[in-house]
């Protein structure tokens, strides 16, 4: 089968063919990909953000981001079935530790990550496990709905761990609109009553964000902490949930935050230099934010099957894949850009 494969870091991958997976332990699950999100988290990866962290060996099939049909199943799977659609969880959890009994599937103490520590989706087909499936609606399209399967569960959990601060009369500045932000818009609306704040330095993405529901919209030129100021009355966001978090923008979005407030950090690439007697004297919360848990997207494909939340995407062959990265290197996609292998 065909597969994007990365061999050197600071090198485009390579699309190349390699041998299919095989449903060979009890609980795999074979998916034959039918949609495959193109991460920002790519192209850390390739930048060798992850290396140390994921221990993977080169080369490896990237993407991390799928949905598709169950093409082969172990002998102990039972919840699904070959043919079904699928949207898969990241990561295929081990079902028995402490962190998986709590429902935080990513947190498992042996869970894999396909796409980032063991070969991903950008492929003809992936090797996952029975607890990782959630079945579809038939009728859905997995090109349509595979970029929530990461960027759209990331969004939602950090939406999902916000919502008992953001009661009526706050505000929640949503910082970056791209492929995450425009999720955590969606979800916002469908969650809370909050007053959602949208900054972005492009003016199109600004545009969707207000078409997707946004109330206040603001440009990031420079004057943008000003503006979020300017518009909460000098205090501040109850809560900023930081999409982008590195090149500056983490600075800028703790400095929007609240007395009290919480900054939630979901994009990442740099460091965060606060001063610790500003978040003593302000009791202001840093909140790391790592994907989601198998529930978040179970209850995001309830919101997306109701039409509440909607992926804008931009879809491309599995071929395409180089173009695919380069665009969203470059700013130049909206929304999503999506592999249909
Ligand atoms: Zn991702
Ligand atoms: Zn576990």
């Amino acid at each position: 089968m065909k597969a994007v494969r990365l061999h050197k870091y600071h090198q485009q991958p390579v699309i190349e063919q390699v041998p299919e997976p095989a449903a060979k332990e009890p609980f795999d699950v074979v998916v034959k990909i039918g949609g495959a999100g193109v991460c920002r988290t790519d192209l850390h990866i390739i930048e060798e953000q992850w290396a140390d962290k994921s221990g993977v060996a080169l080369p490896y099939t990237i993407g991390h981001e799928n949905a598709g049909w169950v093409h082969a199943v172990g002998p102990g799977v039972s919840n699904v079935e070959v043919g079904d659609t699928v949207i898969l969880h990241p990561t295929p959890t081990c079902g028995l530790c402490h962190a998986c009994r709590a429902g935080n599937d990513m947190h498992c103490e042996s869970s894999k990550f396909p796409g980032i520590d063991t070969d991903g989706g950008m492929a003809e087909y992936l090797l996952t496990s029975a607890r990782a499936c959630i079945k579809l609606d038939p009728s859905t399209q997995p090109a349509d709905v595979a970029a929530l399967a990461d960027a759209g569960i990331t969004a939602y959990h950090a939406v999902r761990k916000a919502v008992p601060l953001l009661y009526p009369g706050t505000v929640c500045v949503v910082n970056g609109a791209g492929g995450l932000g425009h999720i955590g818009i969606q979800s916002l609306k469908a969650l809370t009553a909050t007053k959602i704040v949208v900054v972005d330095r492009n003016a199109d993405a600004l545009k969707l964000a207000e078409e997707l529901g946004a109330d206040e919209t603001v440009l990031a030129d420079g004057k943008h902490v000003d503006a979020v100021l300017d518009l909460t009355g000098g205090n501040g966001a109850e809560v900023v949930l930081d999409f982008v978090a590195e090149q500056g923008a983490q600075q800028d979005a703790f400095a929007m935050t609240r007395r009290n407030g919480s900054h939630y950090v979901i994009g990442y690439g740099s460091n965060i230099d606060i001063p610790t007697i500003d978040i003593i004297s302000t009791e202001r919360n840093v909140v790391g934010n790592l994907v989601g848990t198998y529930n978040d997207l179970v209850e995001l494909m309830v919101l997306a099957q109701a039409g509440k939340v909607t992926l804008h995407t931009r879809k491309y062959p599995l071929d395409a894949a180089l173009d695919a990265l380069a665009d969203l290197d470059a700013g130049r996609v909206r929304g999503r850009a999506i592999l249909t292998p």
